[in-house]
């Protein structure tokens, strides 16, 4: 536990040489204080994580949109990698035309999330 707490302490160290700063924020999960990176992203190192942090309700709602749209993308790009491995390896002619029929309906929807995700980023850089 004490190895674990001196480990954090070094990491938080090296951040902070690296031009991160110490917030007045903590953790929702675990109460450690979050570094903010060069980046501007917040951050846990006890947790590992990015912590967002929200001005309101409207702020906060941006934030789910955008994860929303991105698992989006993630979900339809994960199914397009395991039907492209489900093609290399049909030889059926009708099974070839299932599969191709669904590709091509993952990647249209890969090309709307995508034009979703342009307009939305403008939008919410425009604010
Ligand atoms: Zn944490």
């Amino acid at each position: 536990m004490k190895e674990n707490k001196n480990i954090l302490i070094k990491e938080m160290a090296k951040m902070l040489k690296q031009g991160a700063t110490l917030t007045q924020f903590a953790c929702p999960e675990c109460g450690t204080p979050l570094l903010k990176a060069k980046t501007g992203n917040y951050i846990c190192l006890k947790c590992r994580k990015q912590v967002y942090i929200v001005k309101d309700e409207e702020d906060e709602r941006k934030i789910l949109y955008s994860f929303a749209l991105n698992k989006l993308e993630d979900s339809i790009i994960n199914k397009l990698n395991q039907l492209t491995l489900r093609l290399s390896n049909e030889d059926d002619i009708e099974e070839l035309g299932k599969i191709a029929r669904t590709v091509t309906i993952f990647l249209e929807s890969l090309e709307k999330v995508n034009k979703i995700k342009s307009v939305w980023n403008k939008y919410i850089q425009k604010k």
